[in-house]
């Protein structure tokens, strides 16, 4: 196997990981391409830290998710979702001395870009990716640049969103003749892609140094502080999110109003209860106290999304920007993504 080829992997892993103001919980996803049309993608249910050359990733096939992609006929009447995921667990490699895994879900865009992928949540590029005027800042603030950026406007995740950003790829390169090498996704986070890992690491820092210039929001991204009170049982000391709540005076229905991105609803909302004792994360909205009943590894996910979350909303309106939330039909899309039905009914929407 390409043993450099994990290192660095790893490498561009660790990079991303190691920083909570890029990804959050189990959020975001790497990948290296090797020789032989293989690829390494990060495993589904690991996290970006994890990833070393012996576990946290597996090998597909990428060049026939690649063609997947190139040749998929949409006029026909089936569940490309489902069919996708498919073809994605069933172009998996097995390699001596590594466990069979799941790619994660969003294999299917690694395969259609450069040789280095680093996709993430970061609190900065959200900024823009959450706000109603982000697209046009984006197009302003990076316009000078050497490297190329294009704009995903915001669609499912999964099958929808590759071919999106396929799309968006092909039409930058008939305009500019270059490939893009920076990707804002509408409500969800970034993607960089480059032919060398030094250059896929520098350049995620680049462009969220650049955001963090832009609007001049120096200084350290706030320290996160759980307290065990017992076993699986945690408080937040957090001072930021202290203040968050103070300010905010959130109720449940802030939540919902505020839907910023998948992940917030994935690992934050449905583990939420606003005045209530029975969930993994308790919030008084009198006191703003947040009491969480997990696991710690669980209650530090979560509050790291949690603080993502704050974080981004304070900054958005910090900047004199309009908060841009995901439609009542986005949100429907991850709530119900293991309903066959339901998918089939949106990809439709895809063929008009
Ligand atoms: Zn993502």
């Amino acid at each position: 196997m390409d043993k450099r080829g994990l290192k660095e992997l790893e490498r561009i892993s660790a990079a991303a990981g190691s920083r909570i103001d890029y990804v959050q919980g189990g959020g975001g996803n790497t990948s290296v391409k090797l020789g032989d049309g293989l690829m390494a993608v990060k495993a589904s249910g690991f996290k970006l830290s994890q990833i070393t050359p012996e576990q946290g990733f597996v090998v597909v096939d990428y060049e026939r998710i690649r063609h997947y992609y190139e040749n998929v006929d949409l006029s026909q009447d089936k569940d490309f979702e489902k069919e996708s995921v498919t073809l994605a667990r069933d172009s998996v490699v097995e390699m001596e001395g590594l466990p069979v895994l799941r790619p994660s879900v969003e294999a299917g865009f690694h395969s259609i870009l450069k040789k280095y992928v680093i996709h993430t949540h970061p609190v900065y590029a959200n900024i823009l990716c959450c706000s109603t005027e982000g697209k046009d800042l984006a197009e302003r603030i990076f316009k000078d640049k050497a490297y190329g950026c294009i704009w995903i406007p915001y669609i499912n995740p999964g099958f929808c969103l590759t071919l999106k950003i396929k799309e968006e790829i092909e039409k930058f390169i008939s305009e500019t003749g270059k490939f893009p090498e920076v990707a804002f996704m509408e409500n969800h986070g970034l993607i960089v892609t480059a032919d060398s890992y030094e250059r896929a690491i520098g350049l995620h820092d680049e462009v969220n140094d650049t955001i963090i210039a832009h609007f001049g929001l120096y200084g350290e991204y706030p320290k996160l502080e759980l307290e065990a009170l017992g076993e699986n049982e945690f408080v937040s000391k957090t001072g930021y999110l202290n203040e968050f709540f103070a300010v905010r005076h959130a109720d449940a229905g802030f939540f919902e109003k505020y839907s910023l991105y998948p992940d917030q609803l994935v690992y934050l909302n449905s583990s939420l209860s606003v005045d209530g004792q029975g969930n993994k994360l308790n919030v008084s909205s009198n006191t703003g106290e947040r009491l969480y009943k997990t696991n710690y590894s669980e209650a530090l996910t979560i509050e790291e999304t949690l603080l993502g979350y704050a974080f981004v909303i304070n900054s958005v309106e910090k900047c004199g920007l309009r908060i841009k939330t995901m439609s009542e039909r986005d949100i429907d899309f991850i709530k119900n993504w293991e309903s066959e039905a339901y998918r089939k009914s949106l990809v439709k929407d895809l063929t008009r």
